[in-house]
């Protein structure tokens, strides 16, 4: 069967068409096409919003599925709110409730309800799956998403804390626990995922009860571009005495921060070049970044009360072997001893890259999101009763 996943971003739509057997798991070469629609409602690109993006890309697989026909669509949507705490079959009134959660991510939400309408409208018949970014994280407690503020604030304007990731810190959950030979009802872990956004997530009984991205994916870690945690004091200083707007704080704080405002660089691999080759300002970056991170780390495992596991995934955590080397040397003091041979090997494999010896596990799993998106389309499409 062919599901369609679709990841819309504020001005790019990502798209894969990928094959699942009929009992939910994947043939060798599951993907069947992908593509990418990019600056969508810039001037002059041709594509003015995500209805046309989706035209362009029906376009492209008409050519390439021939008559081979799509049997379902998955969307990932950021932001479920608090209304959406697993994933859900698309009518009309779930695309509403999409809409209305448009305060919560002004940029992403507006554009995954224009792709699911538009699907709606061409073809009224196939089943759509919605799957948030959010819904993982709507088991945390109460403790780990209130923020201390009036409480008006959050029962009038929604303002808690939501986290994301939620796909993959669910997926490499499962996996994780399965590689251990744990039940994952029984699973106490911390799942790092390290890519251009990064976010930490204490998983107690294979459940989400904390997770470092906050009311939006700004908070937490260090991230290519984004500043992570920050005192809240800054911002109004800032404003008060350098007469910055609320537009050039959010430049700053998205994209001009994290790796890339400390060290000039966004990407891992050349800050991690830069500090090899001695670059003071590259070497504070990834001090700082790792340093938080294994800060996170120690809170977490006191926040699941006590880790059987810590997990490495997305681009960095699968694929840098220097970088988890350098938290990794943070985490001694819980006793943490990973092997510097197996950290080095490549491979697309869940793995344990730690010691006999070391008193928590570590592996590396690989997450795929659209994978996941694909799989959870299939069942809820089928439990209910759309395919
Ligand atoms: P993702 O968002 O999961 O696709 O991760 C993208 C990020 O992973 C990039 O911005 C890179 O900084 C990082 N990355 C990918 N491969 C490597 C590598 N071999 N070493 C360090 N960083 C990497």
């Amino acid at each position: 069967m062919l599901i369609l996943v679709i990841n819309s971003g504020s001005s790019s739509l990502k798209y894969q068409v990928r094959e699942v057997n009929a009992d939910g798991t994947e043939p060798a070469d599951p993907v069947v096409a992908k593509g990418l629609v990019e600056r969508i409602g810039v001037p002059g690109s041709g594509i003015d919003n995500h209805v046309e993006a989706l035209e362009r890309v029906n376009e492209e697989l008409e050519e390439i599925l021939g008559d081979r026909q799509i049997a379902a669509a998955g969307h990932r949507v950021v932001h479920g709110g608090e209304r959406f705490k697993a994933p859900a079959l698309v009518t009309m009134e779930v695309i509403r409730a999409i809409e209305r959660l448009a305060p919560l991510a002004p940029l992403h939400n507006p554009a995954a309800a224009q792709g699911l309408r538009a699907i709606a409208d061409r073809w009224p018949d196939m089943p759509q799956v919605v799957v948030f970014d959010t819904s993982f994280h709507q088991t945390m407690p109460e403790e780990a998403w209130r923020y201390a503020l009036p409480d008006a604030l959050y029962t009038e304007n929604g303002i808690r804390r939501y986290g994301f990731h939620g796909t993959s810190h669910d997926l490499v959950t499962g996996i994780a626990a399965e590689t251990l030979g744990i039940d994952r009802d029984d699973f106490n872990a911390v799942i790092l995922h390290l890519g251009n956004g990064a976010s930490a997530t204490a998983i107690r009984g294979g459940r989400s009860v904390d997770t470092s991205m906050g009311y939006t994916p700004l908070a937490g870690l260090v991230m290519g571009t984004r500043s992570g945690d920050v005192d809240p004091s800054i911002i109004t200083h800032l404003i008060r005495n350098h007469h910055y707007d609320a537009e050039q704080m959010d430049r700053l704080l998205n994209n001009e921060s994290g790796l890339l405002g400390m060290s000039g660089n966004a990407d891992m691999r050349q800050v991690l070049d830069s500090a090899h080759a001695g670059h003071r300002r590259a070497r504070t970056a990834i001090k700082v970044a790792s340093y938080r991170l294994a800060k996170y780390v120690g809170g977490y495992h006191v926040a699941v009360g006590g880790a059987q596991a810590i997990v490495f995934t997305a681009g960095i955590g699968e694929n840098s072997a220097p970088f988890r080397a350098t938290v990794l040397d943070r985490l001694e003091p819980l006793g943490v001893e990973y092997d510097a041979e197996k950290n080095l090997e490549r491979s697309h494999a869940p793995r344990v890259i730690s010691t006999e010896e070391s008193a928590i596990p570590v592996l590396v799993v690989p997450t795929n999101e659209e994978m996941a998106i694909a799989q959870l389309t299939l069942k809820v499409a089928r439990q209910q009763g759309a395919l």
